[in-house]
């Protein structure tokens, strides 16, 4: 098979941190171009935007989406308009409504639309699936409390409407509770917390049930520093299965297992290239939901002010 040529637009921080290197070492698919506004690569054909890359006449079948989500409606509407393959960086997009309006436009047009979840690739997630279906489950904790200053310094779009503040980071949590759970959950209770001068909340408290009426619980927090923490935690009737370092280490019983090397981004563009070679799309959007439902049900308790 001819590889899949790709254009990544939005040269920041995770494309140069992970797509780059994934694209080079998965099979099938090579980068072609780069559309951004203030950043460019060597050896690939270089544009300030998606409508200039389209419009140039270089040839791609698709494009990597790495902007931040506000915006991205655009890009992927227009990349799918033009006959382009489509994969989103999480969150897929700034609203519901957007994603939804994105997944029928592939439909009709016939191309693939993946909606990434990278933590959903870490390499303990699909072991501690596994051992969840066998478990007799009794509750859930996720604890996602990292420090923004660290991990987002000086990226204002974080900040903005449909930038999800600490749900930015919290949504990896969710997108992996999602998929290693037995049975479908609801949120119950959002507690949400602003700082005074920002439009999204830096600290959320969430409780979630299951359909049969299990607790599942999320803290996110982005003002801890020291000892980040990304671990989901579930208590079973047979001992507890904690994944830490959002999902690339599995703890069962207290005994640490063997996970595999991490390859989270080189896993996604592998599920791509298969994507697009069978012509199916992979739209899971329910962590998208719930961070929504969080914004709907939200109780709002307001904060000092955050500087940078
Ligand atoms: P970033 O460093 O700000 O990079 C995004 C790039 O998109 C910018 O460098 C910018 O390049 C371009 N861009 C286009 N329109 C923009 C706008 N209106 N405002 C700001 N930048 C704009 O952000 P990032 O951390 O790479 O995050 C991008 C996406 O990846 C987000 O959805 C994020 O959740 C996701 N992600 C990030 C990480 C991480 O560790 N940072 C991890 C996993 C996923 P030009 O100025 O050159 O156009």
């Amino acid at each position: 098979m001819t590889p899949i040529r790709l254009a990544i637009v939005g040269l920041g921080k995770i494309a140069r941190d992970q797509h780059l290197g994934a694209i080079e070492a998965t099979d099938g698919i090579d980068l072609v171009a780069v559309a951004s506004r203030n950043a460019s690569l060597e050896n690939v054909a270089c544009f300030a935007d998606i409508h200039e890359l389209l419009a140039s006449g270089v040839e791609i079948d698709a494009v990597s989406l790495c902007t931040p989500p506000q915006g991205r409606f655009e890009q992927a509407k227009a990349a799918l308009e033009a006959g382009k393959h489509v994969m989103l960086e999480k969150p897929p997009g700034a609203t519901l409504s957007e994603v939804f309006a994105l997944e029928t436009l592939a439909r009709e047009k016939g191309l693939s639309l993946f909606a990434t979840w990278h933590s959903r690739a870490a390499a303990a997630v699909e072991p501690a699936r596994a051992l969840m279906a066998e478990r007799t489950l009794k509750s859930v904790s996720v604890e996602w409390k990292e420090d923004v200053r660290h991990w987002h310094p000086s990226q204002a779009w974080i900040w903005e409407p449909g930038g999800l503040g600490v749900f930015d980071p919290g949504i990896n949590a969710l997108s992996i509770v999602t998929r290693i759970m037995p049975e479908t959950f609801h949120l119950v209770r959002s507690e949400l917390t602003f700082p005074a001068n920002r439009a999204a909340p830096i600290a959320a408290s969430l409780a979630f049930e299951t359909k049969s009426g299990l607790p599942v619980a999320a803290e996110l927090d982005w003002r801890q520093t020291g000892p980040q923490t990304w671990d989901i935690r579930v208590e079973t009737e047979e001992g507890t299965i904690v994944l830490t370092h959002g999902g690339s280490r599995l703890i069962v019983d207290g005994e640490a297992q063997i996970v595999e090397e991490d390859r989270e981004y080189r896993n996604l563009y592998r599920d791509f290239v298969a994507l697009v070679t069978k012509g199916d799309s992979d739209t899971d959007f329910s962590p998208l939901v719930h961070v929504a439902d969080a914004f709907m049900l939200g109780r709002r308790i307001e904060t000092e002010a955050f500087e940078d």
